[in-house]
């Protein structure tokens, strides 16, 4: 058996398989085991005498650590992650692991193959709302405390970033959602427009365009990602019902 065991950390893309990048799919078919919170690998074609090791649960780094003691024993492995796997998942957790870990699996072929992130693909259905300066943030208080998030959603408005969204809401904190955009309510204009997209890329998508002012009872769940614009992104309108058009101009008109 091959005794550097190798280790590949797969970005899935939001859902949609033609969003899979070839060298994902070629990752994900060249593995020995493949480990992943279960809705991730449903989602990957069978490959025989495959190994799936699938979780539901949520210590991340203890998964890491499962699989970098698989690939210590000569083994390919494939975690499998939505999105991009560096964006708020587990590629972080693994170097983490591999930081506090043995020597050993500092030697170990680690490698990472990006993935369309849910931003991405959330702005690509409205038009061009990142065509300027923006950020994401998690609104997950899980790994980090409220009051950081809240400073540093504060911070990006100040700043005038367009803002991403991820983790908006779950049964635990349903109230954190509106409390950020109580924030940005404070610090842009009621007019602004707020992009929500669910499910980007499955059959059950679903892409609405609100006014800031209107966004706070709009309804958000995990795989829902909210992107709130900046003071110069702007709309088109089409009418007949269709979502407008939602773009951040490249330019910035300075004022001397
Ligand atoms: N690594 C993932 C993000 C993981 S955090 C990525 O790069 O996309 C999970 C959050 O991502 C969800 O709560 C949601 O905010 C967002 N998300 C993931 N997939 C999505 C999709 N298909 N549509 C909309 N948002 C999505």
């Amino acid at each position: 058996m091959n005794a550097r065991g190798s280790l590949t950390v797969v970005g899935l893309g939001p859902g949609n398989p033609q969003w899979l990048t070839p060298a994902a799919s070629a990752a994900l078919a060249a593995a020995s085991d493949l480990v992943g919170y279960r809705a991730y690998l449903d989602r990957v074609p069978a490959t025989l005498g495959q190994q799936r090791h699938g979780f539901d649960n949520r210590s991340e780094l203890d998964r890491a650590r499962l699989a970098l003691d698989m690939a210590s024993q000569g083994r390919r492995v494939v975690i499998a992650s939505g999105g991009d796997p560096g964006v708020f998942a587990m590629a972080a957790a693994v170097f983490e692991a591999v930081e506090l870990g043995p020597p050993g699996w500092r030697r170990l072929d680690i490698r990472v193959e990006p993935g369309v992130t849910a931003v991405l693909a959330a702005a690509a259905r409205v038009g061009a709302p990142l065509g300027n300066d923006f950020c994401a943030i998690s609104l997950s208080d899980n790994l980090k405390p409220w009051t950081v998030i809240a400073q540093r959603l504060r911070a990006a408005l100040a700043a005038d970033f367009v803002i991403a969204l991820y983790n908006p809401a779950s049964a635990a904190r349903p109230t954190r959602l509106a409390e950020a955009l109580g924030i940005a309510a404070e610090m842009r204009r009621p007019d602004t427009p707020v992009i929500f997209a669910r499910a980007v890329g499955r059959p059950d998508e679903s892409v609405l365009v609100e006014d800031l002012a209107a966004a706070r009872s709009a309804v958000a769940d995990m795989a829902t990602i909210i992107v709130i614009g900046a003071t110069t992104t702007r709309r088109i309108a089409r009418g007949g019902g269709i979502i407008p058009y939602v773009y951040t101009p490249r330019g910035i008109v300075t004022r001397c």
